[in-house]
């Protein structure tokens, strides 16, 4: 048996989600799996077949759905989303003793479709796949894939390619379009208990406190907050955070048109269909707080008396949690501990300098990590044209990092967009040589890797990645 499923969001009433089986595919056959997860989640990796992962045959234990969820995109409301090509096969639970879904991405049409195919193509599935994992190995907050099947069918996009399925591991995939779904219908009593099932879930603690529900959505409120830090300290930018790809858990969820910075600037875009920036990497945190002062809405009729008031205590919690994860996390990456205004002040200052400088942001961080180990920062001012910024910088900055914890915090390896790039174009000729070594080498991101320096590079002039496409 693949799967010990332990299934908790399907005993919820109906109105939750709908029944759904995964829609057969013609030939499945496995991609990639991913053994050390399956351990780590108390999966049988060698129960597992194309046939199950391609959601051919329903696993035992396993009692598919498809969820209702609703959402902003954009800013604009959409009442009714919903899983329109996944299904939730079951729960499984760790030997960390976390709970967690088993979704499978790209598998047929549901009630949610609207007017799509329910299939993935498999750039999208292993798209996911290289970023998920190599957000994962980085340290931050995401959900995870455990699998990458072809169909066997060719799926229409802007031409024809291959399907795909994914297997996708969450903590849980209820978003704060999940709220909204039930807000929007004005049903108290599944909003009451989506907060229940929540706070048992992903805030335990949250059960001991005055207002349960209240507690929750701090608890929300933070994560998000620490997360957006996290990405924007790894130059990640997410494209589409919209409320319905906004966790619960806290986990990043959706890399549809995801990208790293090359070359920094605060306003950087990649997602070709985010015209106004709105995705843009400093205004992820806005973003972010916007996001939960809708799920602060959604809470409304179950947060009391005085929800208003209750809501933007809540709210007030997004900024100075925001500010301490993102200075403390920009001291370490410059060697200095804590979050004090000296060291805000040389986060800012630095940021302007490499704005100015337009330097590509990992590689800074890694070669004044790798100057302060040798004593020689000729590798870092070599990214300048004009030095005297980072010069004047430096002064300030003085010389009392600690390599070790720079070491710990700057990546060599990020997921380059030009590699991930070079290994999609690749797996689209049936060419997996590409995805598996990029992929190998981001599972060790932080260690240097002598026989792998190519994938630190940036990027050639030709070979920028200018716009992300939802090539989905
Ligand atoms: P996303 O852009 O992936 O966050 O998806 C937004 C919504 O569109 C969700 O409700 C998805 O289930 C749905 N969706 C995206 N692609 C498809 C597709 N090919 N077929 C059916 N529904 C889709
Ligand atoms: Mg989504």
């Amino acid at each position: 048996m693949p799967f010990q499923f332990d299934n908790s969001y399907v005993r919820l009433p109906q109105q939750f989600f709908s029944k759904q089986l995964p829609v057969p595919v013609a030939s499945p056959a496995i991609v990639k799996l991913n053994q050390a997860l399956a351990r780590e989640i108390g999966v049988n990796a060698d129960a597992l077949s194309a046939d199950i992962l391609a959601g051919n045959v329903i696993p035992e234990g396993a009692n598919p759905i498809a969820t209702a969820y609703a959402g902003h995109q954009f800013g604009g409301w959409n009442p009714q989303l919903g899983d329109g090509r996944a299904v939730l096969l079951g729960e499984v639970i760790g030997r960390d003793d976390v709970r967690r879904d088993i979704q499978l991405k790209g598998s047929g049409q549901t009630m949610f479709s609207r007017n799509g195919d329910g299939r993935a193509t498999l750039s999208a599935v292993l798209r996911e796949y290289l970023v998920s994992e190599a957000m994962a190995a980085l340290g931050v907050p995401t959900t995870r894939a455990l699998a990458a099947v072809t169909t066997g069918e060719q799926i229409l996009r802007d031409g024809y390619e291959a399907g795909a399925v994914l297997t996708r591991v969450a903590q849980s995939h209820i978003r704060v379009g999940t709220f909204q779904f039930h807000y929007a219908r004005k049903d108290t009593d599944a909003l009451q208990l989506l907060a229940d099932h929540v706070v048992e879930r992903h805030y335990p603690a949250a059960a001991k406190a005055d207002s349960p529900v209240r507690a929750m959505l701090e608890g929300v409120i933070v994560k998000q907050a620490e997360l957006v830090a996290q990405w924007m300290l790894l130059g990640f930018i997410h494209g589409v955070m919209n409320t319905d790809n906004s966790a619960i858990s806290g986990e990043t969820i959706d890399y549809g048109p995801c990208a790293f910075i090359d070359d920094f600037h605060p306003e950087t875009v990649f997602s070709s269909i985010d015209r106004q920036g709105r995705y843009a990497w400093n205004n992820q945190p806005e973003m972010a707080h916007w996001n939960m002062a809708q799920l602060a809405q959604a809470l409304g009729p179950i947060l009391g008396e005085d929800a208003e008031v209750e809501a933007q205590k809540a709210l007030e919690r997004f900024a100075p949690a925001f500010t301490k994860a993102f200075y403390s996390g920009f001291s370490a990456k410059i060697g200095l501990v804590g979050d004090t205004e000296t060291h805000r002040a040389l986060a800012t200052e630095l940021m302007g300098v490499l704005t100015v400088g337009e330097v590509d942001f990992t590689l800074f961080f890694r070669h004044l990590t790798a100057g302060v180990r040798t004593g020689d920062l000729a590798d870092v001012k070599d990214l300048f044209t004009n030095v005297a910024p980072l010069d004047e910088w430096l002064v300030n900055w003085g010389s009392n990092a600690d390599v070790f914890l720079m070491e710990q915090v700057n990546p060599v390896f990020i997921p380059r967009n030009h590699r991930v790039e070079e290994a999609l174009a690749a797996a689209r000729t049936g060419d997996l040589e590409p995805f598996e070594k990029l992929h190998k080498v981001l599972s060790n991101p932080y260690r240097e890797q002598t026989e792998h320096v190519e994938y630190e590079n940036a990027p050639q002039p030709e070979e920028i990645v200018q716009a992300t496409f939802c090539g989905t």
